[in-house]
């Protein structure tokens, strides 16, 4: 190994690795506003409203007892499990603390210095954070006036340095999706070497059948993986649990770059419990839905110019002034995502937290 040689300046300071520089900082949705009226409600972190199912809380309570030992390292039983579920070897699945940090570990496993990651922009927060920690490049191709993927600039972006390429669908924080056609002719300009990670946070929202299940996709497909994550609709966001679907050879790059015991016990009996209730849980993402369609119709009979949203939040493009929304929601105790000078994106939650933002916005518009 090759000495380097000591720090000169007396600052007595650890070197960093100079990916860190300017590292733009995750923004998490914030708490539910103190509103003036009684209740608050938190609709900016795409959370699901509903409390646990009773048989996930019995199965952590008496997972809480066995805290004193190590988790299962190789998650078997969850991994068994989800395999069975969506009819795919058990070899072919990986799991991780929520799926941000399985797609830090496929980033981890494929890009470093000198390696490009292409995403849409704007797109999940996580991706510019994860790339740059990496080390490499991120390459972000900017929406279309529709809110949705350019896959066509995507595909024309693929250099030598690709590696990885993000597709979120449907896309956080506008809500579009991208249909069969559209993806099989943009994973057909993609270079076989050049991993495609589908994410599909969203997937159990989507009721438009356009949308390819990225299950079936990746199934001929070695160079395309599928995250999914317990976080949204098995309302599991605060134990940290979800997973890819990907070919062996990804898969198992997945495991090796992954932090061993990641996925605590908690999370891992919660994650086995809700896939055996998924009729239950998908009851209340139906009830959800619904919800989503009260909204955007709603929004649309206000006059908002507004595009179809297939996961459980809605986005107004409000430009410049999307603080002064933000503000407002704010004041009447929903707590909604701006994003600076482009939009906020409102999460879909309880009918009464739903309402009260619609008023806001009914308000806003004719202000
Ligand atoms: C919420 C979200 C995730 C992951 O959430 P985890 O809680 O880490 O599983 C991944 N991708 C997108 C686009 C999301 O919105």
């Amino acid at each position: 190994m090759t000495q380097q040689p000591r720090n000169t300046d007396d600052s007595g300071a650890p070197r960093l690795r100079a990916a860190l520089e300017g590292l733009p900082a995750y923004k998490a949705g914030r708490p539910a506003a103190a509103g003036e009226g009684a209740q608050t409600f938190k609709l900016s972190s795409n959370e699901n409203p509903y409390p646990p199912l009773p048989g996930v809380l019995k199965v952590v309570a008496e997972a809480v007892g066995e805290i004193n030992r190590y988790p299962d390292a190789a998650n078997v039983e969850l991994i068994e499990t989800l395999a069975e579920r969506f009819g795919v070897p058990a070899s072919h699945i990986a799991t991780g603390t929520g799926s941000v940090a399985v797609a830090q570990s496929l980033v981890n496993a494929t890009s470093g210095e000198g390696d490009e990651v292409i995403f849409a922009w704007r797109s999940f927060e996580a991706y510019p954070i994860i790339v740059q920690l990496a080390g490499a490049t991120a390459v972000p191709i900017p929406l279309l006036a529709d809110e949705s993927h350019d896959l066509d600039a995507m595909a024309a972006a693929v250099t030598d340095r690709t590696r990885l390429i993000f597709v979120c669908n449907p896309n956080n924080p506008t809500g579009a999706v991208i249909h069969r056609a559209e993806l099989e002719r943009f994973l057909d300009r993609v270079p076989r070497d050049v991993l495609v990670v589908l994410d599909e946070a969203y997937r159990e929202f989507i009721r438009d059948e356009q949308v390819p299940d990225g299950v079936d996709v990746y199934r001929d497909r070695p160079n395309v993986a599928v995250l999914r994550t317990f976080s949204k609709a098995y309302g599991l966001a605060g134990l940290r649990v979800g997973f890819a679907v990907a070919h062996e050879p990804v898969a198992e790059a997945l495991r090796k770059a992954s932090v061993p015991f990641g996925v605590n016990r908690l999370a891992q009996v919660a994650a086995i419990a809700s896939v055996h209730a998924e009729a239950e849980l998908l009851e209340r993402v139906a009830a959800l839905v619904d919800e989503r369609t009260r909204v955007l119709e709603a929004l649309v009979g206000q006059g908002w110019t507004i595009f179809d949203s297939q996961a459980n939040f809605v986005w107004l493009r409000l430009g410049e002034r999307t603080s002064e929304f933000a503000a407002m929601c704010e004041a009447a105790g929903v707590t909604v995502r701006p994003f600076e000078g482009e939009g906020c994106r409102v999460t879909i939650g309880e009918t009464e937290a739903n309402t009260v933002f619609l008023e806001t916005a009914a308000r806003f518009m004719q202000k």
